[in-house]
C-alpha cells in the first residue's frame, strides 16, 4: 500500500521514534509547528477518524492514553499540551493514515481558526 505512515511503521521510511507498542507508533513530525510536535498513529492502516469503526474504540482510547504517557515521560504533562486530529478534507488532513498531533512546549491560543 502506498501510505507514508505505513512505510514509517514498517521502517521503510526513517523516522525519529518516540514510543512504540503492539498497537501504536509515535514519532516526531518532520515539519514541526510547535517546540514539541509528535505524531501518534495506529499501526493498523485506518484512513482517518471519519473511517473509524466500533472495533477501533479501544484503539483510539489507547492513542490518547499513550499521548499522556509521552507527556509525562517528556515532562510537559504538568504545563499542558494540545492534541489535534485532522479528519478529512475540511480539517486539512494531508496524510490519509489516521494520526493524532501531540503539541507542547508553548502556550497555545484559542479562537476562530482560518
Ligand atoms: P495532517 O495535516 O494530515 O493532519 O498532518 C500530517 C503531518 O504529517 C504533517 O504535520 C506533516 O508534517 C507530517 N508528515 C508528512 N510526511 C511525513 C514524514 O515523512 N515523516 C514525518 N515524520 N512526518 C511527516
Ligand atoms: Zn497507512
Amino acid at each position: 500500500m502506498d501510505c507514508i505512515f505505513c512505510k514509517i511503521v514498517a521502517g521503510e521510511i526513517p523516522s525519529k521514534k518516540v514510543y512504540e507498542d503492539d498497537l501504536v507508533y509515535a514519532f516526531y513530525d518532520i515539519n514541526p509547528i510547535a517546540p514539541v510536535h509528535i505524531l501518534i498513529i495506529p499501526k493498523e492502516h485506518i484512513k482517518s477518524m471519519c473511517e473509524m469503526e466500533e472495533k477501533h474504540e479501544k484503539l483510539v482510547g489507547h492513542i490518547l492514553f499513550v499521548a499522556h504517557k509521552i507527556a509525562q515521560e517528556q515532562g510537559f504533562a504538568e504545563d499542558g499540551y494540545r492534541i489535534i486530529n485532522n479528519c478529512g478534507e475540511n480539517a486539512g488532513q494531508t496524510v490519509m493514515h489516521m494520526h493524532y498531533h501531540l503539541l507542547a512546549g508553548q502556550k497555545f491560543s484559542w479562537g476562530k481558526m482560518d
